[in-house]
């Protein structure tokens, strides 16, 4: 069986316990406009290309096979909208900013590839995440290799959104040994304000892992403004009473990091809307700023985790 990934990350410390090798999928229903992937948005593969570093040779028009370069003049680095990634342009560039973003595999050669850092993960605990993108929007796919890893002995664990249906849910959360899932917003209209759906599904969802014998880590990814307030964290710790499973609650400060990625992208996977605008207006005018951020302070942090503390619930900030 065949399935879209983006990347394969080795030596990740970040995405489950030890250390792991990350399966990142392409696809997302959601369009958070913070996302730090938005090359993983799209379900097929695409072309980046960093504009930045272009020595303007139009070496890359001249080869691609699409009808649209004849419309487009001498425009340059060139990026057609009908591009199918086929790649050509991407060998021609002399300098190297261009790739294709996506790799279709099947289940033999990813499970093959993740078998060979076998040593790392059992001398160090880890094992093999499946990230994103949404890994549930390929749920047979990632069911199924989680399923032959585990044959191998390797443990598994996924990050998810949690939007899904609950057969693609219930699917993938029994066939890994971990499972990770984000809390965006408690609150349904803010939710689909800032991420583009509802938290229906993902509530949904959360109840069945609740329900579930499956461990579990919940992270809230920090976003001024939008959810970091004390009646958002508190109504988040809410959803969380009584998870015998849960293992933690982790908060991820914002970070601006996938503003700098957008620009890469041929096509925007986040429309330039009014609101999207504003956002990053507020949150990070420019990459210089995106690197800028202060960190939380110890005050701040222990503010931020009073609502899972209170609940008796093990958090962090990450
Ligand atoms: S990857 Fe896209 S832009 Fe590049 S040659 Fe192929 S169709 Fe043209
Ligand atoms: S081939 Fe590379 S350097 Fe030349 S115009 Fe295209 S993107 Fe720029």
């Amino acid at each position: 069986m065949i399935g879209t990934i983006f990347e394969i990350r080795e030596f990740s410390l970040f995405d489950g316990p030890g250390i792991r090798t990350t399966v990142f999928l392409k696809g997302c229903p959601l369009r958070c406009l913070w996302c730090h992937n938005p090359e993983g948005i799209r379900e097929e593969p695409e072309l980046l290309v960093n504009p930045h570093l272009c020595r303007k040779c139009g070496k890359c028009r001249a080869v691609c096979p699409s009808g649209e370069r004849k419309e487009s003049g001498e425009r340059v680095p060139f990026r057609g909208t009908s591009c199918n990634a086929c790649g050509r342009c991407v060998q021609a560039c002399p300098v190297r900013i261009r790739r294709i973003c996506g790799e279709r595999i099947d289940d033999d050669a990813l499970v093959k590839r993740l078998v060979r850092h076998r040593s790392f993960f059992e001398a160090e605990g880890g094992g093999v995440t499946f990230s994103g993108g949404e890994p549930l929007l390929q749920a047979q796919w990632v069911a199924l290799c989680a399923q032959r890893l585990r044959a191998e002995g390797i443990s598994t664990a996924v990050e998810t959104s949690g939007y899904a249906s609950q057969k693609d849910y219930r699917q993938v959360i029994s066939a890994v040994d971990l499972v990770i899932q984000d809390i965006k917003h408690p609150d349904s209209a803010i939710h689909k304000r800032w991420t583009g759906r509802s938290n229906e599904p993902i509530l949904r969802n959360l109840a069945i892992l609740k329900e579930s014998n499956i461990p579990f880590i919940i992270r809230i990814p920090l976003i001024p403004g939008v959810n970091d307030s004390a009646e958002d964290l508190s109504a988040a710790a809410s959803l969380l009473r009584g998870s015998d499973k849960l293992l933690r609650v982790e908060l991820l400060p914002f970070h601006a990091g996938g503003r700098a990625k957008r620009s890469l992208l041929s096509t925007p996977s986040i429309p330039d809307t009014p609101e999207s605008k504003a956002f990053w207006e507020c949150h990070a005018p420019t990459s210089h700023d995106a690197a800028a951020i202060a960190p939380l302070t110890q005050p701040q942090t222990e503010e931020l985790l009073r609502p899972f503390k209170s609940l008796a619930i093990p958090c962090r900030v990450a």
